[in-house]
């Protein structure tokens, strides 16, 4: 089991997405031989690096209706490439792209999905993979018994590894046909920096922001830290920022090196969204707050006098992520 797997690549902005590369170290630990494959019309220039991370070939399909993500043109493309390839195990990116597009490949094929998988291990012949369950208050493993194995993998979690390699590049051309939907213009959100799911410090800010400019001062905290900024949703709710920026259940999962918590109350449902982040740090005026019972270090007092100090100690050292 596992000879061969295919692994979804995913390019964002002409770059690599850092997850690829977790997902093909991830691969690596249970295959004999990883295929990849990737979207767009513009990403022969990335087959190298893919090689250097492992993928022995990267089929590249090119189709111009893939510069862009939808449903159903990806459904179609890569439903043809996993019929070419015939892989033993797949594994995607549990990013906006693999929540939506796993699930449907899974019953299309009628496979089962273990999806949000933080950990993938060989283990004998077994495949075993691991996951959050309870808003990440326990790990559960599992193996898939029938099917093919077949799971996303959340992004920071595994340290990418090079381990060279030559890479076989396959031009692949769909045929992608009777497309439900053609994306005409993407509007962006969120400013320009880094991505917040892939983001080693993430700066996030709840109710006690109070408004919208509150959200500048974060934005600072995080520029000195070479982070990503992110929100409770009692923020987007309260309009102090876009929705784009919550994190939790019904948000984005992160687990950054680093995660700080401002004025932000550690409801259950935001826990779900951040639990899993190496080292929190919560800045709350209220020492009942529940964030404290989470966080790793904890300082009680108002985030408008201890954000700014720690901009000033962080800039001193010129603490940088890079
Ligand atoms: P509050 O709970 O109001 O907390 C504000 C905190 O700021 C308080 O602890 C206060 O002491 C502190 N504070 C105030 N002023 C200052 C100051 N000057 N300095 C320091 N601290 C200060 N929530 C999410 O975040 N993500 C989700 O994905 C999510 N999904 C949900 C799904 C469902 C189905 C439901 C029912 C709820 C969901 N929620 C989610 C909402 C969640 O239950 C909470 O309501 C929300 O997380 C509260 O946001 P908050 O901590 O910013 O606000």
């Amino acid at each position: 089991m596992g000879k061969s797997v295919l692994v979804m690549m995913e390019i964002k902005d002409n770059k690599l997405r850092n997850v690829s590369r977790e997902i093909l170290t991830a691969a690596n630990r249970i295959a004999e031989e990883i295929v990849a494959v990737a979207f767009g019309s513009d990403i022969a220039k990335h087959t190298e690096e893919l090689g250097r991370y492992g993928a022995s070939k990267v089929y590249t399909v090119t189709n111009k209706e893939l510069d862009v993500y939808t449903t159903d043109a990806y459904f179609q493309a890569l439903c043809q490439v996993i019929d070419k390839v015939q892989p033993d195990a797949i594994l995607m990116p549990h990013t906006a792209i693999g929540k939506d597009l796993a699930p449907r490949i899974a019953s299309f094929y009628n496979w089962g999905l273990v999806s949000d998988v933080i950990d993938v291990q060989k283990e004998g012949a077994d495949i075993i993979f691991t996951r959050p369950i309870y808003a990440g208050k326990a790990l559960e493993k599992r193996k898939v018994v029938e099917g093919i194995p077949f799971a996303t993998v959340r992004p920071n979690n595994i340290v990418a590894e090079v381990t060279g390699g030559s890479v076989e590049k396959i031009d692949f051309k769909a045929e992608i046909k009777n497309l439900l939907t053609i994306v005409k213009e993407v509007i962006r959100k969120t400013s320009e920096g880094v991505d917040l799911a892939e983001a080693k410090v993430v700066v996030a800010g709840g109710r006690g922001i109070k408004s919208s400019e509150g959200f500048s001062l974060l934005q600072d905290l995080a520029n000195v830290l070479g982070g990503a900024v992110g929100a409770s949703r009692g923020a987007c709710d309260a309009e102090y920022c876009d929705y784009s920026l919550q994190i939790g259940q019904t948000g984005k999962v992160v687990t950054p090196d680093l995660y700080i918590a401002c004025g932000i109350s550690g409801a259950i449902q935001h826990l779900a969204g951040m639990s899993s982040s190496k080292v929190i740090l919560a800045i709350n005026k209220d020492p009942e707050a529940p964030i404290f019972q989470i966080a790793d270090y904890g300082v009680v007092g108002d985030l408008f006098e201890v954000v700014p100090l720690l901009i000033e100690e962080f800039k001193k050292l010129q603490y940088t992520t890079a």
